[in-house]
């Protein structure tokens, strides 16, 4: 049993930035949370507030229920995965995992266990006795890794730790962690820029920016109802396009209109619109919900083709209206130049609107 919760957390630094603000999160049992957002965002501080490394401004900070703002780090019976995985390079990587228990003044018969039971979960039993430098970047990961796991804490923390590494690399570990959080069943709490790795990885993500807790919920939660345009432009890849359109009422039927196009709002919007005519919002779509068209028709956004990605299984398309650019997704065998004018139509049981000031979701019906 392992909860982590923080109530109303903030962190105010030498010099008055304020890097968390009011920060309210439930880690729940055995849950993957992943805290993401931008550079500066407020991440790192947040996790290093529940390792103890920072001070809290202001707050509560409860552990299995307890308080534990003035509790030290050592007494917290967390573990924390960072990105440069600061591995002893003197030591082999039994006494690198070895190391934490040993100042502990563990039994030599316990460390032993533990340290082996690690590398066995890690498959890097053959690795023990050799040295930092003689290991490649996952595998060095892994033995940072390892080195939490032998403390068998309440609560496991990590910030950034694939930074480092490869893409490809980045994809295997990311797919271990996953693994190890199941079979450890354990609490854990994953920092990340990376949108890809939040999604992949949490049972809940928390999307932080400029200090302030934007949206939390799951991964899908957040690709399909994001509160906010930062969290729909986050959450996805390619990101959500967005245009500024107007709303115009005909003859009781309620139009997007931009430059270059009119489009009638239809599906899950034809009510709610109804409150934003002669209003201008923001019309969000994702890449993925703009169907091509091989003509021209009603309704269709028309586009010029700029730079055409082909990925194999897919093609990713840069277009613009005269106002905005946009990015599609189509299928690869569609025959496109540069220059051409091509049609979208956007998919209205996907769109989204925001608010033009507050850039909130409108909500539907
Ligand atoms: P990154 O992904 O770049 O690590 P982050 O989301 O983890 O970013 P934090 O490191 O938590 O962000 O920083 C949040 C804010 O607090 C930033 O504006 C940062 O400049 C500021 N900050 C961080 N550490 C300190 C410090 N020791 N003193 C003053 N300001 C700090």
């Amino acid at each position: 049993m392992a909860t982590v919760e923080l109530k109303n957390i903030c962190k105010v630094y030498d010099g008055g930035v304020r890097a968390v603000d009011n920060a309210n999160i439930t880690v729940n049992d055995q849950e993957f949370v992943v805290l993401v957002g931008p550079s500066g965002c407020g991440k790192t501080t947040t996790l290093r507030m529940i390792a103890g490394l920072e001070d809290i401004t202001d707050g509560e900070l409860y552990i299995d229920g307890k308080i534990v703002n003035d509790v030290p780090p050592k007494d917290r019976d967390i573990a924390m995965v960072f990105q440069n995985y600061a591995l002893y390079p003197h030591m082999t990587v039994y006494d690198n995992m070895a190391f934490g228990l040993k100042i502990r003044k563990y039994p030599k018969q316990e460390i032993e266990g533990r340290v082996k039971e690690a590398a066995q979960i890690l498959d890097i039993e053959e690795l023990l006795e050799r040295k930092p430098k003689a290991l490649s970047g996952g595998q060095r990961q892994r033995v940072a890794v390892g080195r939490a796991i032998v403390r068998k804490p309440k609560v496991f923390l990590f910030d950034e730790p694939l930074s480092n590494l490869d893409a490809k690399l980045r994809v295997q570990m990311r797919a271990e962690i996953s693994g190890l959080h199941t079979r450890l069943q354990a609490t854990m709490v994953y920092v990340t820029h990376d949108q890809v790795e939040a999604m992949t990885m949490a049972d809940k993500i928390v999307v932080m920016k400029g200090g302030i807790i934007q949206q939390i919920g799951s991964p899908l939660t957040l690709y399909n109802e994001p509160t906010n345009r930062f969290v729909a432009g986050f959450i996805g890849s390619p990101p959500m396009n967005f245009m500024t359109v107007k709303i115009v009422e005909e003859g009781g039927k309620y139009y997007a209109v931009e430059n270059d196009f009119r489009i009638q709002v239809s599906g899950r919007y034809s009510e709610a619109i109804k409150n934003y005519a002669n209003k201008e919002v923001i019309f969000g779509i994702r890449p993925e919900d703009l169907k091509y068209l091989d003509k021209e028709e009603k309704d269709a956004i028309p586009t010029s083709v700029e730079v055409i990605e082909p990925l194999g299984a897919e093609t990713h398309l840069y277009v613009s209206t005269k106002k905005h650019q946009m990015i599609a997704r189509i299928a690869p065998d569609v025959p496109l130049h540069v220059g051409d004018t091509i049609h979208f139509k956007p998919d209205f049981s996907k769109v989204l609107f925001f608010e033009i000031d507050s850039e909130k979701v409108i909500p539907f019906d």
